[in-house]
Formats: C-alpha cells, sequence, structure tokens
C-alpha cells in the first residue's frame, strides 16, 4: 500500500497508513517528552484535585510540579494499604481517584504474602490499548509481510476474586482480555491471532492450552510468529505439546476434539476449525515422536520469524532453552508493563535481548527517577527524584510513578539504566526488580520470605534434635517448568535419630506452603513452577563456600552467605557436596480467594 509522504517516519518507511499515523505519534510524544509529563501531571492533578489523599498533602489544587514535589511524599505498596483496604471493603467516597475504580488489578509482586491491588479506573484501559497500536506499526518496520499470516500466541486468563466490598480484583491481562477492547477489537490483517478469542478467555487452563495448541497446529503453516507474554509461558506451550501431542495428533485426525473439552463456547468455536486431516496428523506424530525435540518450534511452524517473547529482567534464564527449541530465532521482548501502568515499548525489537531498552512514553503516567545507589553506599535521606527528561545516561534508577488512576509517587521496585535517547525520551534497560531472589514464572521471591520458609520448615527438624545451620538457593530452569532448589546444611545433633526421606519432603512442603500467594498459584493453578526441592550438603560446605569467595577476594570480615546463587562453578561446588536430595510430594494449599 502506498504511503502518504506527509507521514513517513524517522523510525522507518511505515508498511500502511495506520502505522504511519502510529509511528507519527511516538514521534511527537518523544520529541516533546518533558512538555507532555508536564501536561500529564497537569491532567492527572486537575482530575484528582479534590481527592482525599491530594487533600491530605494541602496540595490545594495546584497541578504544577515544583509544588507536586514539594507536598507530595515519594511512597511504597504498603503506605498505602489503608486506603487499598478502605477502597477494597467498599468505600466508594474519592480516595485516590476522581474516577470510580473500576476494579483492582492483582499485581505479581506480593505484599504480607498476598498480591498487590492496584486500583483503576475505566478510562485506563484506553491507555493500555494505545500502547498496544504501537506494538506492530513499530515491529513492521523491521519484519515485512506480517499481514500474510497470523500469530500463535499462548495466552490465558486467571482467576478472578471479588473484593469485601464487592469489586472485582484480576490479573491485568486478564481485565484486558476480558474487555471489548480487546473482545471485539477491529479486524487488522498484521494482528491475527490463530487462537480463538473463546479459546483464550476459557478459565480453566488445561482446555485453554489445548485448544490453543491445536489451532496453532491445525494453521501451521500461516504461522508467522509464536509467542507468549513471558518466555516461561512459552516453554510451558512446548512442554504441553510434549504431554499431549498424541491426543491432539488423534483430534487432528479423526476431526473429533477430545472429551476433555467440555466448555461448550471452546467446543463450538474449535469444531468450526477442525476438519479430519491426516495428513497433518501423522506429521505432527512424526516430528513431535522424534527424542530429539531441538529446533521443534521451526520445525512445526516453518514460517515463524521471530518469537514474541519477554526475555529480560528475570525472564533471561530461559534464553539458551528458547534457543534450543527455537534453532535460535530472534526474539522480540516488545514492551514494558505492570499492573500499576504500561510504561513503554521497545523501539528496535529484533535486537539482541542483551541489546534490549524500552522507551517509556511519556503520555502514559508521569514518571519520575530515584537515582539508584549501589548497594553499601547510603541513600540520601532525602534523594531528589530526577525527571524523565533529566535522567543521565548510563545511570541506574528506580521507577516512581504517579497515575491517573491513583498512584501519586509510587515506588514500582524496578531498576533500571538509560542507555540512550529516541528524541527526547530516554530509554532504558531493564537492570532488575528490587528485592527479588528467586523467581519461575511471574512468582517473585524475596530474601525474608525465604528466610521464613526455611525457618517454618525447620520446625519439623526439632523433634530430631536436627537444626539448618546454613541455606541458600537457586532457581532451577533447566526442568520444565522449573523450580526452587534449596541447599541445606544440617547440624544434627543426635545421629540415631536423624530425619529420615519422608521428614525433609514435608520440609519441602512446609516451604512452599509459607511462600506467596503468586508462587502457590504458580504450583497449583498454572503449573508453571514444580516441588520444590531440599538439597542436604555435607557438613563443612557453607565454610569451602566461604573460602572459595575469600579466595576471590571477599572480605571475611564482611563476608555473608548468598541466599540465591547462580555462579557456575559455586554451584559445582554445591552439587558435588550433595548427600541427598528431597521433593515436594504435595501441592501447598492455595484457593483465589485472599488469606486477609
Ligand atoms: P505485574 O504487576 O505482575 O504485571 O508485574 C510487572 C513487573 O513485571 C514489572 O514491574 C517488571 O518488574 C516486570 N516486567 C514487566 N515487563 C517487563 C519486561 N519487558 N522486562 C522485564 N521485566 C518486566
Amino acid at each position: 500500500m502506498a504511503v502518504d509522504n506527509a507521514l513517513s517516519s524517522p523510525l522507518g518507511p511505515p508498511a500502511c497508513e495506520k502505522d504511519a499515523k502510529a509511528l507519527q505519534f511516538l514521534e511527537e510524544m518523544t520529541r516533546n517528552a518533558d512538555s507532555v509529563q508536564e501536561d500529564v501531571l497537569a491532567k492527572i492533578l486537575t482530575q484528582n484535585a479534590d481527592v482525599e489523599y491530594l487533600k491530605r498533602f494541602n496540595l490545594d489544587g495546584a497541578t504544577d510540579r515544583e509544588t507536586f514535589k514539594s507536598k507530595i511524599p515519594m511512597i511504597r505498596y504498603e503506605d498505602l494499604q489503608p486506603e487499598i483496604q478502605r477502597i477494597a471493603n467498599g468505600d466508594r467516597s474519592s480516595i485516590l481517584s476522581a474516577h470510580p475504580i473500576s476494579e483492582f488489578l492483582t499485581s505479581s509482586g506480593t505484599s504480607a504474602g498476598e498480591r498487590k491491588l492496584m486500583p483503576t479506573i475505566k478510562q485506563e484501559l484506553d491507555r493500555r490499548q494505545l500502547l498496544y497500536s504501537l506494538l506492530m506499526p513499530v515491529m513492521n518496520l523491521y519484519v515485512p509481510g506480517l499481514d500474510k499470516g497470523k500469530g500463535l500466541y499462548f495466552l490465558f486468563v486467571k482467576s478472578e476474586t471479588r473484593t469485601p466490598g464487592g469489586l472485582l480484583a484480576r490479573p491485568v491481562l486478564t481485565s484486558y482480555y476480558r474487555s471489548d477492547h480487546f473482545k471485539t477489537r477491529p479486524y487488522d490483517p498484521y494482528n491475527v491471532y490463530t487462537s480463538p478469542n473463546e479459546a483464550i478467555l476459557c478459565a480453566d487452563s488445561f482446555q485453554s492450552m489445548y485448544t490453543q495448541m491445536l489451532c496453532g497446529l491445525l494453521e501451521r503453516e500461516q504461522v508467522l510468529r509464536v509467542g507468549a507474554v513471558f518466555a516461561s509461558g512459552l516453554l510451558r506451550a512446548i512442554r504441553f505439546l510434549q504431554l499431549h501431542w498424541r491426543e491432539l495428533s488423534d483430534d487432528i485426525e479423526s476431526g473429533m476434539l477430545n472429551k476433555k473439552i467440555t466448555d461448550p463456547t471452546v467446543k463450538d468455536c474449535t469444531l468450526k476449525i477442525l476438519k479430519p486431516n491426516p495428513k497433518l496428523a501423522e506429521f505432527v506424530r512424526m516430528e513431535c515422536g522424534k527424542e530429539n525435540w531441538e529446533g521443534i518450534i521451526t520445525r512445526i511452524w516453518p514460517n515463524t520469524k521471530y518469537l514474541d517473547v519477554i526475555v529480560t529482567g528475570a525472564m533471561a534464564q530461559y534464553i539458551p532453552t528458547l534457543d534450543y527449541y527455537s534453532g535460535c530465532l530472534p526474539k522480540a521482548c516488545t514492551m514494558y508493563a505492570s499492573s500499576e501502568c504500561y510504561f513503554g515499548l521497545n523501539l528496535n525489537p529484533m535486537c539482541k535481548p542483551s541489546e534490549v531498552c524500552y522507551t517509556i512514553m511519556p503520555n502514559m503516567a508521569y514518571f519520575e527517577f530515584l537515582p539508584h545507589e549501589p548497594a553499601g553506599i547510603s541513600q540520601d535521606s532525602t534523594p531528589k527524584l530526577v525527571d524523565l527528561a533529566d535522567v543521565e545516561l548510563g545511570k541506574e534508577y528506580e521507577l516512581v510513578i504517579t497515575t491517573y488512576a491513583g498512584l501519586y509517587r509510587y515506588r514500582v521496585g524496578d531498576i533500571l539504566r538509560v542507555t540512550g535517547f529516541h528524541n527526547s525520551a530516554p530509554q532504558f534497560h531493564f537492570v532488575r526488580r528490587k528485592n527479588v531472589l528467586l523467581s519461575i514464572d511471574s512468582d517473585k521471591t524475596d530474601e525474608s520470605e525465604l528466610q521464613k520458609a526455611v525457618e517454618n520448615a525447620s520446625q519439623l527438624l526439632r523433634e530430631f534434635n536436627t537444626s539448618v545451620v546454613e541455606y541458600t538457593s537457586y532457581a532451577n530452569t533447566k526442568t520444565i517448568p522449573g523450580h526452587y532448589v534449596i541447599y541445606w546444611e544440617l547440624l544434627v545433633k543426635d545421629s540415631a535419630n536423624s530425619p529420615g526421606d519422608e521428614v525433609l519432603n514435608q520440609c519441602c512442603l512446609a516451604m512452599e506452603e509459607s511462600l506467596n500467594s503468586v508462587y502457590r498459584q504458580g504450583r497449583v493453578a498454572d503449573n508453571s513452577i514444580g516441588p520444590l526441592e531440599i538439597r542436604v550438603v555435607k557438613n563443612g560446605t557453607f565454610e569451602e563456600l566461604m573460602d572459595y569467595a575469600i579466595s576471590r577476594g571477599a572480605s571475611i570480615n564482611q563476608y555473608k552467605v548468598p541466599r540465591c546463587v547462580n555462579f557456575t562453578p559455586i554451584m559445582e561446588l554445591l552439587d558435588s557436596r550433595v548427600v541427598s536430595k528431597h521433593f515436594s510430594p504435595a501441592v501447598p494449599h492455595w484457593t483465589p480467594e485472599r488469606r486477609r
């Protein structure tokens, strides 16, 4: 399609008129980052001038940055807990936002073991959709012809609950997929999925995955990109194929749908696509029946040009496995977002994972940046927050946001490093999330949660006069799903009565029971995390670990046992000292309802 020259973009020639407009919008926003930010803050503060929270700090209707910065404190989720609780309990007054809180988005970040509840308002859906609408115009600059086929995306909804006051609480993607913005999106040849909406929206994760995989197999030659939100999700789909290719092939051969698919809407829509195809069934059996699954993605979906999955941050651990299954296809990390707010997108999505940087879109919220000091250097008691347009190249910052929905100077907990600028908008490398020790899927376990879990589990050792003298951990992603491995060095005081295999298995379960609800949901409902493993190591192992660290320059005075390890020589040392391995014998308790 010819594109009007007036609409061409500095990012490259747009694929179509619609893309040209999107790219032009991107240019405008990034050229005027600072004034857009000033405007966004003024809009948020005008809209919410009369809300209780802002009045408490005597903002008195001011909408300028200086007054805002001088009066409104920087906060964490815990500081907002009383307001969140009131809203959850049904207080409909304007506490945080002048617009009614339409629902809570349940973050994968937790507070006191439960998902954080992020207030949101209806109009935020438009902003999320706006960011989504920019992704394909950027991708089309790098990968031509995406309108000639489809995307095989494994997308899922998760369970929803209601707060005591009746507000829905669900993950942001569940909210988005269930919205009309997604369900009744207009046809766009560049954005056609093999998965029917009904399959994506089916809350039963087996039925949803089964039908999405089946539809992806049926249209295998049309598939041009394969994706999931996070790398862990795509690997879970591959694992699902490993476990279920026989049943899937039977369905393809006979044209009849597996009896386990009972959801009527899912059944109806799948049966419209499913026709007997013995040749395809034979192909799937032949490929999946091979012992070697290397390159399976490109063998089954030969026209795949790239994988669309986030492999930055904690997901980087999955890059080698994705490369193995895909024959090193490019991995596109397209966007950076959270329950609190969608932040921005990657303007060069086909770059190497290590080079991914996200451009924060200045229209999404008001962004501030807390200079991040390396561990050991004390933070200024009144640190000065830096504006989006003022961040410095090479420096690290913690992201602080002010949103239309009523978060004011809220610390997200992500550490970002400035790697460059697009026009006047900075681009950031996602460095890490603060305080996360272990993560397999969207679970995030911090040091104190791990400590508590070890303490709880070690109660079971008391009657054996045994204690845990040292421990460390690592996220084992060599298995699919991955699982937590905890190394324990035990002090057994009475060797005639030492804890046996069964007790240590129960210790694994006790640890899982004390981990946060996102972890337990991953174990129980999503099957995205495997049983926790305890590896008991020989006495003296942790001393050897210290000797090793000191030999590499650590100071004896300052040495602390690392609570998580991922350095190969250290893991080899630990593994060579393992005397026994134990796994959780059951899944921990989890229900969608919150404990508090
Ligand atoms: P949630 O609130 O559960 O949606 O989780 C949001 C968090 O996921 C963010 O604050 C980041 O820590 C992480 N995250 C989201 N997008 C990315 C990305 N593209 N790369 C790395 N981490 C991400």
